[in-house]
């Protein structure tokens, strides 16, 4: 598109005429997700949204930031596209996870990148914590629990990872990432106090979720975590198990059945329906859409928080 008005009456006639145009055109031109590099700006990849968010913030306005994830997307089985598993290679900094999307895993193997942060190898990683295991043959696919994003901690030492990895990359606008960081940490930090301060006075300590995806955060803040069907978020239960769970939720006087954003209600409600309990939203972060409980990872986990609250009796 191209338009050159001659004098300032025309620009601005145009400008009324078009104004609906300018909006959607600016958008266009602001590479969001897409891994195309405008001059001078850094490309870093990530593997799904939280490694996404983070790098965003760390690299403010100096990098292109994509996820290899689309909003709205499962990660637990992300398959790349050729021209994803390309922009790895080409990408100046990679952060991913190793053991958690074997496309990713693969990927990195064909065309390693320059610079890459291996949260797997920064983080401690748990074994799973709170499946219920019925010895009925439905095993997990992993045998180390890969949401470690769900304690704020954890995503501190992601945060100052991709720091250095920038600094080291870009080392002209240190001070940049390093301010970047530092914000970043102390917002990390406001999140964890919350939690620790909220969590601590829970009149009922355990919690069931569809997807057992916060073994991190129950064990951070001395919750403890039962997940009706294991760490994969599309197994469906079977018969035994929702009534094992069922019992587990008498036992421990649980008021609500959470269920995640991405995934159907259907399994929570039918397991909540039977018992006359609530249903809500425990957000595993593993991508943001319209539907998420806020816009960025800092106020999807204050909505969990609160659910967890108000579904614990915590003050
Ligand atoms: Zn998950």
């Amino acid at each position: 598109m191209n338009f050159t008005p001659r004098t300032r009456l025309s620009r601005w006639a145009v400008g009324l005429v078009l104004g609906a145009l300018i909006v959607p055109l600016a958008a266009c031109s602001t590479p969001s997700s897409s891994s195309s590099a405008s001059a001078g700006k850094l490309n870093v990849v990530t593997a799904f949204y939280p490694f996404e968010f983070v790098s965003q913030r760390v690299a403010g306005d100096h990098a292109n930031v994509s996820s290899l994830t689309a909003p709205g997307a499962e990660p637990h089985d992300l398959e790349l596209t050729p021209k994803q598993t390309a922009s790895i290679g080409a990408a100046d900094l990679v952060v991913y996870q190793t053991g958690f999307q074997s496309a990713v895993d693969q990927a990195i193997k064909q065309s390693t990148p320059k610079h890459a942060v291996d949260v797997a190898s920064i983080v401690s990683l748990q074994a799973p914590q709170g499946t219920v295991d019925l010895g009925d043959g439905d095993d997990d696919q992993y045998t180390k629990d890969p949401h470690e994003w769900l304690d704020p901690t954890n995503v501190e030492t992601i945060t100052n990872a991709v720091r250095d990895q920038l600094s080291t990359i870009d080392p002209s606008h240190k001070g940049d990432y390093e301010a970047n960081a530092a914000k970043l940490v102390a917002d990390l930090q406001g999140v964890d106090n919350s939690y620790k301060t909220s969590l601590s006075t829970c009149t009922q300590k355990t919690f069931i979720t569809t997807h057992a995806a916060f073994g991190y955060m129950a064990r951070r803040y001395g919750l403890n975590q039962i997940g009706i069907s294991g760490l994969s978020p599309d197994e469906e239960p079977s018969p035994t198990r929702i009534a094992k769970v069922q019992d587990l939720a008498k036992q421990n006087n649980v008021t609500t059945i959470f269920y995640e954003t991405l995934i159907s209600p259907k399994v929570a409600e039918s397991i909540a329906g039977d018992l006359h309990l609530k249903t809500d939203v425990l957000d595993p972060l593993e991508g943001i859409t319209d539907k998420s409980r806020g816009s960025d990872y800092l106020q999807v986990m204050d909505s969990n928080l609160t659910a967890l609250k108000t579904a614990n009796g915590c003050s």
